[in-house]
């Protein structure tokens, strides 16, 4: 064995030696190749396209590894449809706790006049058009009739004549 292998090392040392390089560097070709189809099937979506991406990988041999790593998409499959869950579910949320009953926290709809769980008054309809008013606007910005400035909610008798019955006594 060990006479074998001085013998072939003293006959042609240079072929070996060639012979390895271009093993090692076929067997490195194809992992690398092997390599950038893991890695564009975890960054794109399109079979078509990450065949495309493999076959650059294969050709032109290492050069075509260093082109698709610098046009590869920047983010994983994985990554980007978590982020997108979580904004999804993130939005919910909000969307729950925005529109809610005031008086029996159930969830309403801004198109709601009335709570129709407790019947609570929530919004006034527009005289004109019977769209529901925000309690701030002036105006119904649907058909402009003007709004009559009166409470959504019933929060008892105005401030001001209550004052007035106080100071009187006082003075
Ligand atoms: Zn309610
Ligand atoms: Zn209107």
């Amino acid at each position: 064995m060990t006479a074998l292998a001085v013998s072939f090392f003293h006959s042609d040392t240079w072929y070996v030696i060639r012979n390895l390089l271009i093993f090692f560097g076929a067997i490195f070709w194809l992992a690398v190749a092997y390599w950038v189809y893991k890695d564009a099937r975890r960054r794109i979506e399109d079979p078509w396209l990450v065949a495309m991406a493999t076959l650059l990988g294969l050709v032109p041999p290492f050069l075509g590894t260093l082109v698709y790593m610098l046009f590869r998409p920047p983010e994983y499959l994985e990554d980007v449809r978590e982020r997108d869950l979580e904004i999804k579910e993130l939005e919910e949320r909000l969307s729950r706790y925005e529109l809610r009953c005031p008086v029996c926290r159930a969830g309403v709809d801004p198109t709601y006049l009335v709570c129709p769980v407790c019947t609570t008054k929530l919004k006034q309809a527009c005289e004109t058009c019977k769209a529901p008013l925000e309690p701030l606007w002036q105006v119904c910005p649907h058909c402009e009739t003007p709004i009559a400035s009166t409470p959504t909610l019933d929060l008892g008798p105005p401030v001001e004549p209550r004052r007035r019955r106080r100071q009187r006594p006082r003075a």
